[in-house]
């Protein structure tokens, strides 16, 4: 949006005064916008915590809620008329790592008109130009920006087709830029780089998508995909958790409608191979799947080999074995 004529400068100054100073009668002209530190009326602690989710700001000493109004600083509404002059939002488009420039860049618009869609006047004609040569020459138009706008661009596309959240986007674009920081992009394909971002944080953030889910979506070959996860897992020292087997044993007994008994049995026997240290090295899932089919058969459930398999996502190959493995060593019947 432009800001031309005298009446538009003065808006755009009162859109951006911030006092903090006391002498703000000074100026009759001006709107202050008053940036008050947050302070606990109880305690008069200044350590708060903004919640955006419950929209509250707490005071993170006694708990009390200092205010249930937090200003939304995101855009309210997605305007998508072309027209800059009827865009009527009161913020710009929020933040974000997944865009090349993150979203900073300022757009000024082509035609010769202000925010109020008047003329500007022909003595201001030639400073609007020259400004809009320098915004077009301040933005960075560098390979490196290139990349990243074609990576980002299908790490949209991608977003829809897997259905991921917001947070796994900015994640994914975290580590995408730190890949192109350390030049581990160069001679590399950028989408199998990028979906091996996607990858990684999925399973930093716990959402379960499989190497072969986000393959086929991203009709990438899994071989590719898996190389680039290895490179960056290395070379920018990520620690990926390992899946808890406690909650793999909750999440496959509820998949295969177990009763709560051999739920909790299941559990017991898993603290007991945890504790003897059976578990090292072992897939988690497949672990946790041998854990509960032992259990079915002492608690009397009626599962097969193939059902429980079937529950974790593993081939009931993988739980034979595991199967067999297990009896020896906890020395069942
Ligand atoms: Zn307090």
């Amino acid at each position: 949006m432009l800001f031309v004529n005298r009446m538009g400068v003065d808006i755009a100054l009162k859109k951006i005064f911030i006092d903090t100073s006391k002498d703000h009668k000074n100026n009759d002209n001006a709107v202050f916008i008053f940036q008050k530190p947050v302070v606990c009326s109880i305690c008069k602690s200044n350590n708060v915590i903004t919640d955006p989710e419950a929209a509250e700001i707490v005071c993170s000493k006694c708990g009390m809620v200092i205010s249930d109004k937090i200003q939304e600083t995101r855009q309210e509404s997605r305007t998508f008329l072309t027209n800059e002059a009827e865009d009527r939002g009161r913020t710009g488009m929020p933040t974000s790592l997944a865009l090349s420039d993150m979203g900073l860049s300022t757009v000024i618009a082509r035609s010769d008109k202000d925010a109020s869609g008047y003329e500007i006047k022909p003595s201001m004609l030639s400073t609007m130009h020259r400004l809009r040569m320098w915004d077009f020459r301040t933005q960075a138009r560098t390979s490196t920006h290139r990349n990243l706008r074609f990576a980002f661009n299908e790490l949209h596309t991608l977003k829809d087709k897997l259905g991921l959240p917001d947070t796994i986007i900015e994640k994914t674009a975290y580590i995408y830029r730190k890949a192109q920081a350390r030049r581990l992009v160069r001679g590399r394909s950028i989408s199998a780089v990028l979906t091996a971002a996607i990858y990684i944080s999925c399973r930093e953030l716990g959402i379960q998508r499989s190497l072969d889910d986000i393959a086929i979506i991203s009709n990438i070959k899994r071989k590719s995909i898996a190389k680039c996860y290895r490179l960056l897992i290395y070379e920018l020292d990520i620690q990926i958790p390992t899946l808890d087997p406690m909650k793999c044993i909750v999440k496959v007994a509820n998949k295969a409608v177990l009763n709560e008994k051999t739920k909790r049995h299941a559990i017991d026997v898993m603290k007991n191979v945890t504790k003897k240290e059976i578990s090292a090295g072992k897939n988690p899932m497949g672990l946790a799947a041998t854990v509960v089919y032992i259990s079915c058969i002492k608690t009397g459930e009626h599962r097969t080999q193939k059902d429980i398999a079937e529950a974790a996502g593993i081939t009931d190959v993988t739980l034979r074995n595991r199967f067999k493995d297990l009896k020896d060593k906890l020395q069942l019947n």
